[in-house]
């Protein structure tokens, strides 16, 4: 992720010239995505100045012990009764996107303001400042980020937030350890032969021809959301950790949610990144595998599974159940549905009928 461009012109004032190593006369510091005049600091694509350097490169915070992306080891993410439910304001705005950029290093939507999260355990209302993604090449070799349990996904999408109070100013925001919050999504190949699926994906991927080289624009028309972008996603299932924005400067500001499910996008529509837009020129290179490598892993948090499923649940068994090994009228705490479908099927025992507090045993079958 990277903080929002309107910031750049103030950074790229920041831009310090400064001697270093032999190849590189200076070094962007603060800005991720713009090339100072002497040459750009950071890249995906060359081991001068890829992920392997960016360590040495940009020190302070790439370096630290708060890195961003890192694997997820599911079995090891810990419950926290505090990651409730989010609340999203103006998703559902299909006038939300307003342009679409090609940075050299992404590609990176601009999100219109009053589009907020809130809720999902943190500790402010966030203000959702842009999206972009990252990508491997192709739908042939996965590029998401972040990685759950080893697997990589085809992409990854993240929409950046910035603390409210700091009324979009990122460089405020970048100083403080939760100053900054990023929803991440897994994007995920979609099964069969479909094409130009999903819909909105199709349509946002169809801009891409507009904005082949760096530096480019076009704005967005009204008719996607950010809704829209994110279906079949349960945004109630998620995992949490503190971590960094995952290009240079990695300034380790940043509160991590990635959602559990993955967003399906058809084979064309991915591929369509990779084999359209360019790092800088028209004849320069596709922009392919714009991801960092995974870093030291740090403390992961979940919900716990009862929170889950919203409720814990009690089932009250009855009297004809005892044939299958029940006690007439036990109450048996379960926490999740996955735990009552496999309780359910053990006891082959029946239509429940279900409450907000508790599950009924009809009968059996
Ligand atoms: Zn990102």
């Amino acid at each position: 992720m990277k903080p929002r461009s309107s910031l750049l012109t103030e950074k790229e004032k920041s831009c310090m010239k400064m001697n270093w190593l032999v190849t590189l006369a200076a070094v962007c510091v603060l800005v991720p995505s713009v090339h100072c005049a002497t040459g750009s600091g950071w890249c995906y694509h060359d081991a001068s100045c890829n992920d392997t350097q960016w360590g040495t490169l940009f020190p302070s915070y790439c370096a630290g012990n708060r890195q961003s992306p890192i694997d997820i080891v599911s079995a090891s993410a810990t419950a926290d009764s505090n990651l409730t439910a989010f609340t999203f304001t103006n998703f559902n705005d299909s006038s939300a996107l307003t342009k679409i950029a090609n940075t050299g290093k992404t590609v990176k939507v601009t999100l219109a303001s009053g589009v907020q999260i809130s809720g999902g355990g943190l500790s402010d209302t966030y203000d959702s400042l842009q999206f972009h993604l990252h990508w491997g090449n192709g739908s042939s070799v996965p590029g998401s980020e972040h990685t759950v349990n080893g697997k990589r996904y085809a992409m990854e999408l993240h929409i950046v937030h910035s603390k409210a109070t700091y009324g979009g100013n990122t460089t405020l925001a970048v100083k403080d350890s939760t100053g900054l919050a990023a929803l991440g999504f897994f994007i995920e190949i979609m099964s069969g032969n479909e094409t130009g699926q999903p819909a909105k994906w199709n349509l946002l991927s169809s801009y891409l021809s507009n904005i082949i080289t760096k530096g480019s624009s076009f704005p967005i028309p009204a008719g996607i959301s950010v809704d829209d972008l994110l279906v079949g996603v349960d945004r109630a299932k998620y995992y949490r950790y503190l971590g960094s924005l995952t290009t240079p400067t990695c300034n380790e500001a940043v509160v991590w949610t990635l959602f559990k499910d993955p967003i399906k996008v058809s084979k064309d529509v991915i591929d369509r990144f990779s084999t359209t837009v360019r790092i800088t020129d028209t004849s320069s290179q596709y922009m392919t595998n714009v991801f960092r490598s995974v870093q030291a892993a740090q403390s992961v948090t979940t919900q716990s599974s009862s929170s889950t499923s919203g409720y814990s649940l009690g089932l009250m068994c009855p009297e004809s159940c005892s044939g299958e090994g029940l006690e007439p009228l036990t109450l048996v705490s379960l926490h999740s549905m996955v735990l009552l479908d496999r309780y359910c099927q053990q006891r082959r025992c029946c239509q429940a009928e279900h409450s907000k507090m508790k599950l009924v045993f009809n009968g059996c079958d």
